[in-house]
């Protein structure tokens, strides 16, 4: 990816953990690497194709400035979502450095550096109970409503038999991609407010519900956590999964299989 790199900007701020600091201030420098695409600006030379930078380092300057907080670590972690939020960034590169930081030693600075991006998620939803075209329908549009989720595609909503036995209607189901500055515990804590708001009804595992959603993929991230696991532990399995899955991201990669969402889906249809 390219970068965009504005380095050691200096910026008169009151963070710190001793009250001194959050009183005198001190100076600081921020070093932020804008992870683009610089093509078009590149062949176009219009200032309007890429970022820019000088707006990118008055928004810091001024939001440094705007807040106060004790721990150079925050300060990145803010300053790196709040350019990822306000500008059409994909990642950010950011090194804060505190050249005055009262440790009553010499030293030339002391630093944190972090890397922060939109990730990219697979979801699948899927209602049977109620008007199932709606629930779907006002799922989207919550996740669209999140300031840290952005919608990049979504399926054709398959209508499909249920899974598991159970006696129940139809379903129907779609596939998502998504971007996202949430880390995947938090974007199951916000899926499950957004079901909870629909109000899905539990009673019978594998039974009718009015909307299910389900976190498939997260980049190439494999997740083993007592709440959620990633990729979906059934996905591959599921036709209803893989059907609208494949026609919005083929490409879309399991890091366990090592396989493309294309292969998958052919693999479980050739049984
Ligand atoms: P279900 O509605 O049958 O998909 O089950 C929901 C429960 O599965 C939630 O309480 C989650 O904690 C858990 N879970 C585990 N992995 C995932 C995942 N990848 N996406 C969504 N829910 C998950």
């Amino acid at each position: 990816m390219d970068k965009i790199k504005i380095e050691d900007l200096e910026i008169y701020a009151h963070h710190g953990v001793m009250k001194e600091e959050n009183v005198l201030g001190q100076k600081f420098l921020l070093s932020l690497e804008l992870g683009v695409d610089t093509c078009k600006a590149g062949r176009t030379d219009e200032l309007r194709d890429s970022i820019n930078y000088a707006e990118v380092a008055h928004f810091t300057n001024n939001y440094l400035k705007e807040h106060t907080f004790q721990l150079i670590e925050a300060v990145a972690e803010h300053i790196a979502e709040e350019i990822l939020l306000h500008f059409p960034v994909k990642e950010i590169h950011v090194e804060v450095k505190k050249p005055w930081a009262p440790i009553l030693l010499p030293m030339s600075h002391v630093s944190v550096e972090i890397h922060r991006k939109w990730h990219t998620v697979y979801l699948s939803i899927g209602s049977n109970m109620g008007d199932t075209k709606a629930n779907l329908d006002k799922a989207v549009a919550l996740l669209e409503a999140e300031p840290k989720i952005h919608v990049e595609k979504v399926s054709s909503y398959l209508v499909t038999k249920p899974y598991g036995g159970v006696e129940q209607d139809d379903f129907l189901n779609a596939a998502l991609v998504v971007e996202t500055l949430y880390t995947p515990q938090e974007l199951l804590a916000v899926i499950g407010t957004i079901e909870k708001s629909l109000k899905r009804e539990r009673m019978i595992h594998w039974g009718p519900r009015t909307i299910d959603l389900d976190i498939l993929l997260y980049d190439d991230y494999v997740v083993r956590e007592e709440n959620l696991t990633i990729p979906h532990i059934e996905m591959h399995k599921r036709d209803f999964v893989l059907r609208p899955l494949v026609e919005i991201a083929p490409e879309a990669y399991h890091p366990l299989l090592k396989n493309s969402i294309y292969q998958l889906f052919e693999e479980l249809n050739k049984e």
